[in-house]
């Protein structure tokens, strides 16, 4: 805790009454919140669940754009397609690069959110969970297309990870998400068989292969005909949540979406030669 405020004397007086009453209101919020904002250190000036400043909490969501149809990428002019009435889907989803059927994020992984999300992924920081689910089952909300789900899956790290670190980001989201969205949440019907490569990945191609056929349905669940909401923190280039839907439409999933707190803002796509990406 700070130190104790006390009462100024003559130092106040000769600065006036206002800025002595700021003063001794900004004491007063620190004695109750004694923490600053955790990612701009700016002191918090009232309570929340979330130990950030409303500032860093609004620089969150990502502006409204055009999206791609499929998996949610912010559409840069030359990637549109011309056709009238028809979607727009970005260059990726015209290639059918991905096997979920769509995929949408809160916010654009840059700022004030990369920090958070790192806080999350970290300090186990569980009311931020619930807080990004309750912005995943708003956005869910206004796309009645990603309520079309029966059951919520997040995607799972490699057991050893997961031991090490003592939990799983992406279920600290999925599980009040399910509980938002009165769904139920699946934890270990979709694992990680083949953990992360520990070297530094560099390419892209190298990032689509570390998780091509890294993900298995547990055996025995029960995923046939089941419509899935895959949740995980980040989408960088899609390869993982891709990977997973393989996983899951392979275990005969009838379908599957995906929710991700955010999205790297540019996804590109792995060179022509690299095969059938
Ligand atoms: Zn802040
Ligand atoms: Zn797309």
């Amino acid at each position: 805790m700070g130190e104790s405020y006390s009462l100024p004397s003559t130092r106040a007086s000769r600065r006036g009454v206002r800025e002595w009453l700021a003063e001794a209101s900004d004491a007063f919020v620190s004695v109750f919140f004694p923490a600053g904002c955790r990612i701009c250190d700016e002191l918090l000036t009232r309570a929340s669940r979330v130990p950030f400043c409303e500032e860093c909490l609004s620089s969150f969501r990502a502006p409204s754009v055009e999206k791609c149809e499929v998996c949610g990428q912010a559409l840069e002019f030359e990637w549109m397609s011309s056709g009238e009435g028809e979607p727009l889907v970005c260059r990726a989803c015209q290639q059918k690069t991905y096997a979920f059927d769509r995929a949408r994020s809160y916010g654009i992984y840059d700022g004030p959110l990369v920090r958070a999300i790192l806080l999350l992924k970290w300090e186990r920081m569980e009311p931020l969970g619930t807080w990004f689910a309750q912005r995943l089952a708003e956005l869910a909300r206004t796309e009645i297309a990603l309520l079309a789900a029966d059951v919520v899956v997040p995607v799972p790290l490699h057991r050893e990870r997961e031991r090490e670190r003592g939990y799983n980001q992406a279920g600290l989201i999925s599980k009040p998400l399910a509980r938002e969205l009165r769904l139920p949440h699946k934890a270990v019907l979709l694992v990680r068989t083949r953990p992360r490569p520990n070297k530094q990945i560099l390419s892209l191609e190298e990032r689509w292969e570390s998780v091509r056929g890294a993900f298995a349905t547990r055996s025995g669940s029960q995923v046939d005909n089941k419509r899935v909401l895959l949740v995980d923190d980040v989408m960088t280039t899609g390869a993982t949540v891709d990977a997973c839907a393989r996983a899951l439409l392979a275990s005969g999933a009838k379908s599957v979406l995906a929710l991700t707190v955010a999205r790297a803002a540019r996804n590109p796509l792995p060179a022509p030669d690299s095969g059938n990406l």
